[in-house]
């Protein structure tokens, strides 16, 4: 059993003030991997203070260090490729091959956007011709705190510690307590970087003690989170009583509108698409809906490609999904599931039970719901798990009032030939994002959400630009 009690704090592992010991669950075994602490507010006090007095020298170094500095974390990310990839396995349940590919992957990718976006961006420039003694600067926002989800950890985790670090700030990194492993490892990679102490601090725990004590915390300037959004709710609450800056990218209930001229392969890329991580991705696109020429035949080959869609423990090889991270997630999308059956919509593949033969582990069958209406509780709520729903629409204003008619706006997603409708829809769809026939978005591109879904966009040069202030200064000579 892996031991990782302690935080790392100043440059340091420290023991946590207090004891507290918490057992993470292999979702695959549903045994206990490892032992990790979960801190309290002492320890949060402790980690925001080595920031807080980092922060004015790390402010002021000149950006080109930072991006050395990010260059040597990348050599050494890269380095732990295979550590990095097995604790992600065995304590979120992604499958090994998607862990050492996309999911350890999305670090590396990001890490290296941040550092093309920030070779080019002028921390220092000009406001116009008009104003010739005008600069605008962009420096540190000051001391964050970063709390992350377990979904695809290394993503969301170097999404804003690498954005941070750039920017000048300093920050105390909370990740999921449901994923703490792959997070010990990334500190262990910037200290042997050479982060400077201080600058980057992480201290484990749960959203009730240490989430809460960073996001109250009045020494705590910013708040970057990505998580659900009822915790997303709570983070602003608890963070305005000291007006702090709170950036938030939050779940999602996207659509894939599949129109009737769609290439071949578009129901199958949305089934598959759809499964990736077990369906626990924020921009999973949980909502079919397909027009009605092409409705019954993509019922057909979605149930279909489902049906083909191997479960297995995360620790084997292959292409197949992996279970869903707890037994409380597990737990709720049954009962989601159910409710999908006891309001009507017809289930073509998968339903509630494991898969057969499963008997251990939080495994979930490949579930496909065909004729829900967008009001049933499977069309309205994220499932967060291997479940897609469908639903038909005759004409192009139909689908845009359905993929609209959700309380979120992360991404959606579009399938035809025809460029022009394809356009109308881009512009029509309130969501940050929208990728049109399986196109994937292009390296440093913004993501982030409208509506409950989140504000502000990580990632590229947005993302460098959310953790930095603007200042404007005239005289300059
Ligand atoms: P969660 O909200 O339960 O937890 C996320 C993080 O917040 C964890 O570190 C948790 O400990 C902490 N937390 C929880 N309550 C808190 C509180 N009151 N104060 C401070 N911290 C608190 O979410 P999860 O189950 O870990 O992740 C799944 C959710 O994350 C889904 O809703 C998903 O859509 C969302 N998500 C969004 C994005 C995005 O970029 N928009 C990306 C991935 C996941």
């Amino acid at each position: 059993m892996i031991e990782k009690r302690q935080f790392y704090i100043n440059g340091e592992w420290v023991d946590p003030v207090t004891a507290n010991d918490h057992e993470v669950i292999d979702p695959s075994t549903e045994e206990a991997c490892a032992v990790i602490s979960l801190g309290s507010s002492a320890d949060v006090d402790k980690a925001v203070a080595a920031a807080k007095a980092a922060f004015p020298a790390w402010m002021k170094t000149d950006p080109a260090e930072r991006i050395a500095l990010a260059e040597k974390i990348l050599e050494v990310y890269g380095a732990r490729k295979d550590d990095m990839a097995k604790a992600i396995s065995m304590e979120m349940g992604a499958p090994i091959d998607l862990s050492s590919s996309a999911q350890w992957g999305a670090g590396y990718a990001h890490t290296k956007n941040f550092i093309r976006a920030a070779k080019s961006f002028e921390f220092i420039r000009p406001l116009g011709d008009h104003a010739p003694n005008d600069r605008i600067v962009y420096e540190g926002f000051g001391v964050c705190a970063l709390i992350t989800p377990w979904n695809w950890p290394m993503n969301q985790i170097t999404l804003k510690v690498i954005a941070a670090l750039i920017a000048g700030c300093t920050m105390v990194l909370k990740p999921s307590e449901e994923s703490p492993l792959n997070a010990i490892i990334f500190a262990e990679i910037m200290h042997e970087a050479g982060v400077p102490a201080g600058v980057f601090n992480l201290v484990n725990g749960d959203g009730a003690g240490v989430g809460s004590a960073l996001t109250g915390h009045e020494d705590v300037d910013m708040v970057s989170f990505t998580g659900s959004t009822r915790a997303g709710v709570a983070i602003s609450q608890n963070a305005a009583a000291t007006l702090k800056k709170v950036h938030l990218e939050l779940g999602g209930k996207g659509a894939n509108v599949i129109f009737a001229d769609a290439d071949d392969k578009a129901v199958k890329r949305g089934v598959m698409h759809m499964m990736n991580n077990s369906g626990q991705s924020c921009n999973a696109p949980s909502r079919m809906l397909v027009q009605r020429e092409r409705y019954d035949a993509a019922v057909e080959e979605a149930a279909a490609a489902a049906n083909m869609v191997q479960v297995g423990p995360a620790s084997q090889e292959g292409r197949h999904i992996g279970p869903v991270v707890n037994e409380a997630q597990f737990n709720k999308i049954q009962g989601l599931i159910q409710a999908g059956i006891d309001e009507g919509a017809r289930l073509v593949a998968g339903g509630t039970g494991r898969p057969e033969g499963m008997n251990r582990g939080y495994f979930v069958k490949p579930t496909v719901f065909a004729d829900a209406t967008n009001q049933m509780t499977i069309a309205r709520e994220e499932i967060f798990g291997p479940v897609l729903t469908m639903i038909p629409f005759d004409t192009i204003e139909d689908a845009i009032e359905i993929a609209n008619d959700t309380p979120y706006g992360l991404t959606n997603y579009v399938q035809t030939q025809d460029a022009e409708k394809a356009n109308r829809m881009a512009l029509s769809l309130r969501s940050g994002m929208v990728e049109m026939n399986g196109q994937p978005r292009g390296a440093g591109s913004p993501f982030g959400g409208m509506k409950a879904s989140g504000n502000g966009r990580e990632g590229g040069v947005w993302g460098l630009e959310d953790f930095m202030e603007v200042k404007a200064v005239s005289g300059w000579d």
